[in-house]
């Protein structure tokens, strides 16, 4: 069970916080999330202004700066500057959870070399939601995030992936879902494919069938919005009887 007394003590001074963010649904931020950002002295975040209407939302007012993949080095100079000086830093991104295809990793490492404290503050992450109400095997999973842009790049990832177990996990941009599951029905024609869509939002949806079957209502029906997709080669995608028209891929 949960130990409720973990909640009470103060933040402790120079230790980084990661602190996972909303995906969507504003009521899933934590209250622990709440608390080390009204307490923390600054917030490092990827978009300043973004992260700006989430505090006004909750009505908490920090000094907010800027880290982002582009100022990664620099920026992680200044914050682990700011630990030395005993700061608590929240470092938050747009959605989500630091760190899992966001930056973080670098000034996490940056900062546990030089001794600071590092604490995750874990709140939402769209793989965990994605994978966990899927109906997908959940015990192996590999997370791949997303794919390279060039196409020969994501053949071959795509490829190498065939040795992998497990279900396998991408996050994918609306403009290239149509090329992600055209490689999927090309290497993995009988596997369950699975896109989860704007999760936790007003239109979440779950599509479930073949590679191929996902194609065809895409194209009929262009999908928007932010989505994963994924992938088991251990369950079959359901077969449409011979003659019939092919399954309607399932909400
Ligand atoms: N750090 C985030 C996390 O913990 O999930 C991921 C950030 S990554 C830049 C953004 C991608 O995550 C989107 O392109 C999409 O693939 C996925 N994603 C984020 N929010 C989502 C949502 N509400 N529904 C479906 N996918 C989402």
């Amino acid at each position: 069970m949960a130990d409720a007394d973990s909640t009470l003590p103060p933040l402790a001074p120079g230790t980084l916080y990661l602190v996972a963010t909303p995906i969507g649904n504003l009521e899933d931020i934590t209250l622990r999330a709440l608390r080390t950002l009204r307490e923390c002295d600054v917030v490092a975040a990827e978009d300043t202004r973004r992260t700006g209407q989430l505090l006004t939302y909750f009505g908490i007012s920090r000094p907010i700066l800027s880290y982002f993949r582009f100022n990664e080095a620099r920026r992680g100079e200044e914050i682990l500057q700011r630990l030395s000086q005993g700061a608590k830093v929240a470092l938050v991104t747009d959605a989500g959870t630091p760190g899992i295809s966001d930056p973080g990793e670098r000034v996490v490492r940056a900062a546990r070399q030089a001794g600071f404290r590092v604490e995750a503050v874990p709140g939402p992450c769209a793989l965990v939601a994605a994978l966990t109400a899927s109906g997908l095997p959940s015990e192996e999973f590999h997370f791949i995030g997303f794919l390279p842009v060039k196409s020969g790049q994501r053949r071959r990832r795509l490829e190498n992936l065939r040795g992998v177990e497990g279900t396998l996990v991408f996050y994918e941009s609306p403009w290239r879902i149509e090329k992600l599951l055209e490689g999927l029905a090309e290497l993995y024609p009988q596997a369950r494919v699975v896109v989860a869509r704007e999760l936790t939002k007003k239109f979440e949806q779950f599509l479930a069938g073949s590679a191929a079957e996902l194609l065809d209502r895409i194209r009929q029906r262009p999908l928007k919005g932010e989505m994963v997709v994924l992938v088991s080669r251990e369950l079959a995608a359901p077969q449409a009887p011979e003659g019939s028209p092919a399954a309607t891929p399932s909400a």
